[in-house]
């Protein structure tokens, strides 16, 4: 199902305070496209630290609240667009205790709702108006008058009336003018979680080994780096693959290229990559495992330098032959420019 702005009624909105808790890159284009939709900026609420952030969007003319107590307790709708880990602490300690009975909660993601993260009363309606855009396109695109890709689902159905106002909420927004898909917390966390855990570190890891291999049959390090990634082919057969076809783009390939690709991959066995990705999806995403792992480390991310887990995993990245061939041409180039 996808709905379209037909689908949706603005007047669902009259009246309503709308408090953005957040103003990063989802923050500041939602809102400003929530306004520009028609929304009467004193009906709009930005909760914010006073930092950067809560500047910004004070030059952009929103009133800012820095006590999220008191922005929650105004909220008839809260877009809760806060970075997905700091959403339970921030959430549920601060912002959850003050909202009203019937207030109405938005989420651009699904993982903490999927994972039961987040402390909502029953009464409530909780939706998700998830992007499949950065922060800057979703702005951008509003601004020229298109729409952009989105998911929405209602996830809680407090007063029987979540789905108007999730689709009203995605017309404000700008998401129901190319059409908004009808999905769930569940698929959007399954596809998200599958693609970063499975798909893309096989594709780190292919391209790692392709690189050892070559490497190791005489090839260098400048024609690697740029065979493989740097001359960005790989980025224009994908945005050709979006925009013609996944696999007719191939068709711009030269006849010894599509060939050994297509029959290439015909050749090849999937049944162990198969297993692999099963394995990641139902014993890892599905049941929660991840979740229950990232929460663990969660807090230490804001550490500095070895402490924090993500340098930690940098640092071994860095050390593969991908890596550190490629320190060596970008320090090369750096000097030749
Ligand atoms: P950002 O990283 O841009 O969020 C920054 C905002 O969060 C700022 O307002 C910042 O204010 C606030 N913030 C950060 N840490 C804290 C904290 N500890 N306490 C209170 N406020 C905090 O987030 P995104 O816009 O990237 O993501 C928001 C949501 O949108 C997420 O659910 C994400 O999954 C989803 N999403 C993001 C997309 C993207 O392109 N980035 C695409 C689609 C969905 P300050 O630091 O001043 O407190």
């Amino acid at each position: 199902k996808i709905y379209y702005d037909s689908d949706a009624d603005l007047n669902l909105l009259k009246d309503k305070t709308i408090v953005f808790l957040g103003f990063g890159n989802q923050g500041a284009a939602q809102a400003q496209n929530l306004r520009d939709a028609g929304i009467p900026n004193e009906k709009i609420l930005v909760a914010n630290r006073p930092d950067h952030y809560a500047e910004d969007a004070k030059s952009k003319g929103f009133t800012i609240e820095n006590d999220f107590a008191k922005a929650a307790a105004v909220a008839d709708i809260v877009f809760l667009l806060i970075p997905d880990q700091v959403q339970p602490r921030v959430f549920n300690g601060d912002f959850a205790p003050n909202l009203k009975a019937d207030a109405t909660i938005v989420v651009a993601s699904g993982y903490n709702v999927f994972y039961k993260l987040l402390n909502f009363k029953p009464t409530q309606d909780v939706v998700m108006v998830a992007p499949r855009m950065i922060g800057s396109s979703v702005r951008s695109l509003y601004e020229k008058g298109k729409g952009f890709p989105c998911f929405v689902s209602v996830e809680q159905d407090g007063s029987s009336k979540a789905l108007p106002t999730a689709l009203a909420l995605s017309r404000a927004i700008g998401a129901t003018k190319a059409g908004a898909i009808a999905s769930s917390a569940r698929e959007e966390t399954a596809m998200d979680l599958f693609a970063e855990q499975a798909l893309w570190p096989n594709i780190i890891k292919l391209f790692t080994e392709a690189f050892s291999i070559l490497q190791e049959a005489g090839c260098s390090d400048e024609a690697l780096c740029y065979e493989m990634w740097m001359s960005k082919e790989p980025a224009e057969i994908f945005e050709r693959a979006a925009e013609e076809g996944f696999i007719t783009q191939l068709k711009h390939h030269s006849s010894v290229s599509q060939y050994g690709q297509l029959s290439g991959a015909l050749k090849l066995d999937g049944t162990a990559i198969r297993a692999h990705f099963k394995d990641i999806l139902y014993n890892q995403v599905l049941n929660g495992k991840f979740c229950e792992e990232f929460s663990k480390i969660e807090a230490d991310l804001e550490k500095e330098g070895d402490e924090n887990p993500l340098n930690q995993l940098y640092t071994k990245s860095g050390e593969t032959e991908l890596g550190q061939a490629e320190k060596r041409v970008r320090e090369r180039l750096s000097q030749l420019l």
